[in-house]
């Protein structure tokens, strides 16, 4: 019987790698809630809305209906892949400059309403993993399995620089760990769905832990 399976969690902290190999292990489908923010928050930059860390709120509100988000499947890698009104950007809202204004932006009540609505929709079909911050809680509060993922900080801030420096962008260390921080600190305190584990949420602290061994204890609980 085929499941829906929410993974919270902080950011960096590996959400995305195991909810990705977890749905390709399982024949599900992948869904990343957190491309969706992000690429709200590309289109903010886009057109001035958003920039030096502060959105202009109403303004990106009234645009909201010129935003569609689609997730289209590379057909070389079969990987999921974001476009935001047709373009794909999927690199794009990987970089600092969405990273630095992503909080902000999912602050919003108006814009995660519409971003629950879209995710709510993709999830009709049975089958899928959606990673973020209020899947378990919000989206889908009937998920068959909850996971709620944590590591900490220092652990997720060199995760995150070795990814970024192995594809060649100059960043710093403190840099980083400042940026997952100051998320965390924003996605925890926010008055609209703040990220917090689902009572019936399963916890994966996955510090010390192997992709491999995330993967199959992931796996199993799945298939309890
Ligand atoms: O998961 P990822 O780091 O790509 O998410 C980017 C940002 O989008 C998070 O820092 C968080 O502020 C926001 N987000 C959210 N709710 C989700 C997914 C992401 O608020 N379901």
């Amino acid at each position: 019987k085929k499941i829906v399976i929410a993974i919270d969690g902080h950011s960096s902290c590996g959400k995305s790698t195991v909810a990705k190999q977890l749905a390709q292990q399982l024949g599900y489908i992948y869904l990343d809630s957190g491309a969706m923010y992000r690429a709200v928050t590309l289109f903010a930059l886009r057109n001035k809305l958003a920039s030096n860390g502060t959105v202009d709120e109403q303004a990106l509100i009234s645009r909201l209906a010129e935003i569609k988000i689609e997730f289209r499947v590379n057909a070389t890698t079969k990987q999921n892949e974001t476009y935001l009104n047709g373009e794909n950007v999927e690199e794009e809202i990987r970089q600092l400059p969405v990273a630095n204004h992503v909080s902000p932006v999912a602050t919003i009540r108006e814009v995660r309403a519409e971003m629950v609505k879209q995710q709510q929709l993709m999830g009709q079909e049975k089958g899928i993993v959606m990673d973020g911050r209020d899947i378990g809680t919000v989206v889908f509060p009937n998920a068959e399995l909850k996971i709620f993922m944590t590591a900490s900080p220092e652990v997720r801030a060199q995760r995150r620089y070795d990814e970024l420096t192995a594809k060649g962008q100059q960043v710093s260390f403190e840099e980083i760990l400042n940026n997952v921080e100051e998320r965390d600190r924003i996605d925890s305190s926010r008055e609209v769905s703040p990220l917090k584990q689902a009572d019936d949420a399963l916890i994966l602290d996955n510090s010390h832990l192997t992709r491999e061994e995330q993967l199959q204890w992931a796996i199993t609980k799945a298939q309890e």
